[in-house]
Formats: C-alpha cells, sequence, structure tokens
C-alpha cells in the first residue's frame, strides 16, 4: 500500500491560510516569517509574532505548521534594518547567517515561537543552512528561548519539531550528517537550483539555465531524501517544483513525503499524486537520473511519466 503523502499550502501571512484550507490542504509546509518583517519602519514586538505564529496554529487546528525563520536579504531587504550593498546578495548576509549575528532579534522570534507552539501541531525550519555549526548554534538559541519563554512563564509547555531546508548543495551533501541533528527536511528548490546551476534566479539574462530539470539538481534532491529516509526523518520540498504537474511523479518516485506549494496547485497536486505509484515510479527515476542534460530529463518525462 502507498504511504499517504502530506499535500500542504504556502503562505506569506495568516490571511492566506483560509485558501490553504479552501484547497484541501492537510497542513502549511511554509509560513514565509519575513513579510512580518517587511513593508513597516521598525522590528515586529516579540507579542506581535506570538500572535500571527499562534493564530496559524489555531486555524489549522493541529494540522501541522511549519514556520520558517527569518529570511532576509537577498532579494528581501528590510529598509530600516540597514542592510550593506553586497556584490552578491544571493551569496552573502542573508537569512540564517544574519541572524546568528543579530542574536537578540533572532531570539525575539525564537521565543514567539515556542509560545505559540501550545496552540497547534507546530514545526520550527531554519532557512539557508549551509553546514553544521550553523545548524548546531541554531538550535542552541533555540533551546536558549525555549529556558527563557519557560522561566517566564510557568504553565507553557513547549512542543514543536525542529527542522531545516535544504537549499545548499552543501546541506543536501552534509545530508546524512545534518538529518541525525533534525526531526525533517524541506527541500527548497527555488535556492537550490540556483546554488546548484549557479544561476541568480532574478537574472533574466541566464533565465534560459535556471533549470529545474537538470539532472545535478534532481541527484542532490534524491540524495536528500533518501538520507532523510535512512535517518528515518521526514522530508518535504517547499519550493515552486513541488507543484509542478511534470516533476511532482520524479518526486513521488523519489520517496518524498511531503509537498507544499501555493493554494492553487494543491488540488492538481493531489490529484495527481493519488495516480502515482513509488515502486512504479522508483526503476523510472533512475533511468532519468542518469541521463546527461536538463532537455533529456524533460523529454524523458514527457514520454515516460506524464499519464
Ligand atoms: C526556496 O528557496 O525554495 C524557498 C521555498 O524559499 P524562498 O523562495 O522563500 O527563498
Ligand atoms: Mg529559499
Amino acid at each position: 500500500m502507498e504511504i499517504e503523502k502530506e499535500i500542504a499550502g504556502n503562505i506569506g501571512s495568516p490571511d492566506e491560510v483560509d485558501l490553504v484550507l479552501e484547497n484541501g490542504g492537510d497542513g502549511i509546509g511554509l509560513y514565509r516569517t519575513e513579510f512580518l518583517y517587511m513593508d513597516r519602519n521598525e522590528l515586529p514586538t516579540e507579542q506581535e509574532q506570538f500572535e500571527a505564529y499562534g493564530s496559524v496554529l489555531e486555524k489549522m487546528n493541529g494540522k501541522p505548521v511549519v514556520i520558517r525563520t527569518l529570511d532576509i536579504g537577498g532579494d528581501k531587504n528590510v529598509d530600516y534594518l540597514d542592510f550593506p550593498d553586497e556584490m552578491n546578495p544571493f551569496l552573502g548576509y542573508r537569512a540564517i547567517r544574519y541572524c546568528l549575528e543579530n542574536e537578540s532579534l533572532f531570539k525575539e522570534q525564537l521565543r514567539a515561537l515556542v509560545r505559540a507552539s501550545a496552540y497547534g501541531n507546530l514545526k520550527i525550519m531554519f532557512p539557508m543552512i549551509s553546514g553544521m555549526d550553523e545548524l548546531i548554534r541554531a538550535k542552541e538559541l533555540l533551546a536558549e528561548a525555549k529556558r527563557e519563554a519557560m522561566e517566564k512563564d510557568a504553565e507553557l509547555q513547549p512542543t514543536y519539531e525542529v527542522g531545516l531546508m535544504i537549499e545548499t548543495p552543501a546541506a543536501a551533501m552534509m545530508a546524512d550528517q545534518l538529518a541525525k541533528q533534525v526531526d525533517f527536511f524541506s527541500i527548497g528548490t527555488n535556492d537550490l537550483i540556483q546554488y546548484t546551476v549557479a544561476v541568480d534566479r532574478m537574472n533574466e539574462h541566464i533565465a534560459q539555465l535556471y533549470d529545474p530539470f537538470h539532472p545535478a539538481v534532481l541527484r542532490l534532491i534524491k540524495r536528500t531524501i533518501e538520507q532523510g529516509a535512512k535517518a528515518g526523518i521526514w522530508v518535504g520540498m517547499c519550493g515552486e517544483l513541488a507543484g509542478d504537474p511534470k516533476l511532482i511523479p520524479v518526486f513521488v518516485g523519489m520517496g518524498l513525503d511531503e509537498f507544499s506549494m501555493s493554494a492553487g496547485s494543491i488540488l492538481e497536486a493531489r490529484s495527481l499524486i493519488s495516480k502515482s505509484s513509488m515502486e512504479e515510479l522508483a526503476p523510472k527515476v533512475d533511468e532519468l537520473l542518469a541521463l546527461g542534460s536538463g532537455k533529456e530529463v524533460k523529454q524523458y518525462i514527457e514520454e515516460n511519466l506524464m499519464k
């Protein structure tokens, strides 16, 4: 029997939860919290964050909710935080790198998350991890935030899972080690593609090289799923590819556990996933990964995997 796959929605604010539920989402696979920090003049307070996270958890009523810690920098600037001008912002001071250098800001968010965990099924996720040291430090800060929140509220009994995004090739290559430290992975294909093929995802002059079918990208995804399974943790995907009808059968064949996408893609994805069987697809995935180019992979999928 096929294992039930979870099909979840991506959101940028609590208002978007309804749309995910209306489309039958099994959970929230990515809440991009940076939007809470953008389009304003000062940082959101811990209380404001606690209310936003808690409201999403409450509305989802026990269904899983993956909340990603602050992922700013790169293409997402926050004017009042005074980011430096950089030659290569996507390779620069962003996401977990920024948070680990700005501990009090980060811990404020982590305390809000720990407190909100009382309202539902929370999974806390760190973005842009490129190595073990970053993960360990982020987990230490989370443990401190938990202690602090519990000291303030003797009734609080926080429970949550901890995971990381696999969106750098380094993280995908180290998935075996990283998996020992977390409860789950979620593959961020938007960034994983740009870092794997060295193509800035915002640069229109080289957009044709930003190739989701590139065998290198798909091999890293397969490796991540395999290493997660080997370590006994679940592996999801929250980048755009999770809702791509051509690639969904490939990811089912690889054994991906959770697919998270914009609400509008959920229905079609569910229908495709329910028609796909890992047993049937796994040998085809092996064949496709032995091909030499994205063009060949795409053609193989169109001829062999589209029903
Ligand atoms: C990703 O990189 O795939 C992802 C989901 O994160 P974002 O698009 O917010 O960078
Ligand atoms: Mg990303």
